[in-house]
Parts: C-alpha cells; structure tokens; sequence
C-alpha cells in the first residue's frame, strides 16, 4: 500500500495511526540491525500522540528525513562526526509545511557525509545495506531514505539532490526518487553543498505519493533567495494513465553499448511501453553528456569547499582544543571531516584559487550553460526525455574503490541537475534480481506533464 492508498483508509477510519506505527516499528526492531537506515528514530509512543494532525491532510502520518534537512527534536549530522552533536535551533521550510500538512518527523536517515557520494559508504557513523541483498549498497547519498522506504521501516521520506542523490538509490532500492525544478522546493535548512544545485525530493513508494508530498512542499518561500515565486499547486489531480500525445525521447548517449545486454533490453521495452500507452519515442542526441561528470565535480566541489568553510571548529560542535586558533581549526577539520569530503575540499579550493579559476571554474560554469542550452533545444523537439537513471544496479559494498568509478554512478543524473530541470526515478524493472530504475527528465517546471508520464509507465511497468 502506497501512502496515497493508506491515507484513504486513515480518513475512512478502517484504519488508524497506530495500526501504521505499530507495523512499521514491527519492521524497524525486525530489520534495521540489518539495514542501518536510520542515524535517529523518534520513540514511538510519540508518533502515538499526533495532537488534532489526524484531522489535517497527512493524518498525523510519519515520514522520514535525510539528516543533512534541519529539524526540530533530532539531531542534524549530515552523517560527519563534526556534526555528530549537532542541534539545529530551526526546521527547515519543506518539513515544517508537510508537519503543517499533518505528517510527524519519523526519524533522520542515514546519508554519504554532507551529501558526497553515491553509496551511503561515506557516512561517519556506518553504510546503510541495500533491502534486496545486503551485500550491496543501496546507492546514495540519500540511502537511508530510500532503504527505509524499500523495506517498509518508513511510508515515504525525503532526500536531498545535488547530482543524483535522489534518483539513484531510488532506483537502486526499487522505489520512486523526484528531483523538483530547482528553486521548486525551499532549500531553506537543507545544510549547503552545492547551492547552485542542491534540491529536496521526496522518496517515496509510488509516483502519486511524490506528486502528494510535493504539492505540499513546494511554494515561493521567502527564506530561501533562489526559491521562485509560485504558489503551491496540486500535482496529484491531473496525473493521467496514459502518455497520449506525447513526444519522449531517448538520448543515444544514456543507451551505450556499454550499459550491457539487460540493461538494453530493458530500454527497449521501456520504449515499446511508452508506445503501447500513446506517447511517440525518438532517438535524440545530447552529446555534451560526456562533459557532464568533470563539469560537475569541478562546480559542485568548487561551491562545497566554500560551503564547508564555516566548519571550523568555532561554532559548530566539533572542537579540538590546540594551542592557538589556526591549529585548532586545522586538527578540528582533520578530525571531523572523512576522506571524501576532504577530496571535495581539495578539489573545490584548487579549482578556485587564483591563478586557476579561469581554466578550472570558469570554464566549467561555461559548459554548464552550454549542457542547459542542449537541453533547451531537446524541448524543441521532444516533451519528456527518458533512459535509465543509473548506468548498473546496486554494487556491492567496498566495490568501487576508485573515486571516479564511484563518479561514473551518476552518469546519467548530473546532466539534468545542471541544467536545474525536474527528474524522476521509478522501477523500470529487475537486472539479475536486482531494480533497475527508469529515468524521466522534464523541462524547467515540467513537473504535472513529468509526473503524469511517471505515472501512467509505473501502472505499465507493474
Ligand atoms: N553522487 C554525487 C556526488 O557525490 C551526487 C551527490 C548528491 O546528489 N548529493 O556529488
């Protein structure tokens, strides 16, 4: 049951809020010793005690948050030990509207530390295991947020996506991953990365449950100054089950060879789907794709080295004391940070210094207007782009051990994040076993018609 479905039954009364609470606590104590979702669990007797929310439209239900999104009554640890003790004194605007809309904070859940990585390796505090072999990661960086979803420790949760960490472990677990338009969503308590490109998503079990939780969270919010000036809108009313009248078209660069012989069948019925169900399918070509990757970690390492600067021991919990200031921020940031964000770090200070920021920065912010204007001209000709959302399914942990193996993850969601436009993860189906996601791309606030078509290919994919 999706919680679209669960919400019908919580308003009918053939069910109530602590049937819900008592089922996903009976799933949390059965598998999270295996699964590792969660860095902070709300006590459940808590959950129990929603005070008049089952009157608002999310009935008091509980929903789970990626712990790099500031809330009240958890910490917020982006996964760091130097964030580790972290209190945010404020919520951030998507979670403080859906507790307006009725939900509860269930939990944080695990992450890459600060967001950097495609694995949930990268946490301080231990990876999270995927839900369909726990050998395997469950991608990331929003990994427990989409564990928990896949295994049922949580009705839906919300991600963070900078690159991909949305869509791909949704599509690693086998569950739904929304990227918004950027400036959709508030990022307003999402704690920076990149922030030119940092959004918040919702994970969810199906297509109308993204569509629900964003009509709720998106909306002009004033404490964000990237955040657009729209009022919320009702994405779930005009989803439609079928792709009538719509052009789709599948970059020749997001189906390489490479890919492999499942993978490309898959793409192939993924294709003969669209088709059955109205939409018209053309080959269409992006040939910047292969700029993507260096242009991102070239801008996305640059704004996070910035971003990161303020941790420096000075106001945020993590302190070693050592004689004089410039040697305790340095062992401060020695100590708290792990090795990837540091390799960010390094990359992100080098790209920027002086007598570089031209051949590094500046010409990476160069190819990003250029990525954004080849899509602009794929609208011309197309409504929907579509292809998978991440080049293999789940890895095993400890696999990649090269940085740019792990990089290469995100192939094919860095293009769209660039370009600021909305994207979805569904299940596109099983490669030895294993989901493997379907990837929708949509044009700047393309949101209604991309989530239409997620819909109607879900029903059909099923
Ligand atoms: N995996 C990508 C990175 O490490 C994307 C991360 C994200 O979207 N937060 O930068």
């Amino acid at each position: 049951m999706d919680l679209y479905a669960l919400l019908l039954r919580l308003r009918r009364k053939d069910l109530g809020l602590h049937d819900v609470v008592d089922e996903l606590y009976a799933r949390i104590e059965k598998l999270e010793p295996t699964i590792h979702a969660f860095l902070s669990l709300a006590e459940k007797d808590k959950l129990l005690a929603p005070k008049g929310l089952e009157k608002l439209p999310l009935c008091g239900v509980p929903i789970a948050v990626k712990d790099n999104i500031c809330t009240l009554d958890f910490p917020t640890t982006c996964a760091s030990r130097l964030l580790a003790n972290y209190r945010s004194p404020f919520e951030a605007t998507a979670v403080a509207r859906l507790r307006a809309a009725g939900a509860q904070v269930q939990g944080k859940t695990n992450l890459d530390e600060f967001a950097m990585g495609s694995s949930t390796e990268n946490s301080a505090f231990g990876p999270t295991r995927n839900p369909w072999d726990p050998e395997r990661v469950p991608g990331g960086s929003s990994g427990g947020s989409a564990a928990a979803v896949a295994v049922s420790e949580a009705l839906a949760a919300l991600g963070s996506d900078t690159g991909g960490s949305v869509r791909q472990p949704a599509a690693l677990c086998g569950v739904v991953g929304l990227r918004p338009t950027y400036g959709l969503v508030s990022r307003y308590g999402l704690v920076a990365f990149a922030s030119s490109l940092d959004t918040i998503g919702p994970i969810t079990r199906s297509v109308r449950d993204a569509a629900l939780l964003l009509s709720f969270m998106a909306g002009h919010d004033p404490w964000d100054s990237t955040s657009l000036p729209l009022p919320p809108q009702d994405y779930v009313s005009n989803l439609r089950p079928n792709l009538q009248g719509l052009k789709i078209g599948l970059p020749k660069e997001y189906a390489p060879k490479e890919l492999g012989p499942e993978a490309l069948n898959l793409i192939d019925h993924w294709c003969a789907t669209a088709e059955e169900l109205g939409a018209t399918v053309v080959e269409i070509s992006l040939p910047l794709t292969e700029y993507a990757l260096p242009t991102y970690y070239l801008i996305a390492s640059a704004e996070a080295s910035a971003n990161l600067a303020r941790y420096d021991g000075v106001r945020y919990t993590l302190r070693i004391p050592a004689p004089g200031v410039a040697e305790m921020i340095a062992q401060s940031r020695t100590l708290g940070f792990g090795p990837e964000v540091k390799r960010r770090i390094a990359l992100g200070t080098f790209a920027l210094s002086a007598g570089y920021y031209d051949q590094y920065y500046g010409k990476a912010q160069r190819v990003r207007t250029l990525i954004a204007q080849e899509f602009q001209k794929a609208w011309e000709k197309v409504d929907l782009i579509m292809g998978p959302t991440s080049p293999t399914p789940a890895f095993r942990l400890g696999e990649k051990t090269d940085p740019i193996s792990m990089y290469l993850s995100d192939l094919f969601t860095i293009p769209s994040a660039l370009a600021g436009l909305p994207a979805i993860s569904i299940p596109g189906g099983k490669i030895d076993g294993l989901p493997f996601g379907l990837q929708l791309i949509g044009p700047r606030l393309g949101e209604k018609t991309l989530l239409s078509a997620a819909w109607a290919l879900e029903e059909a994919l099923k």
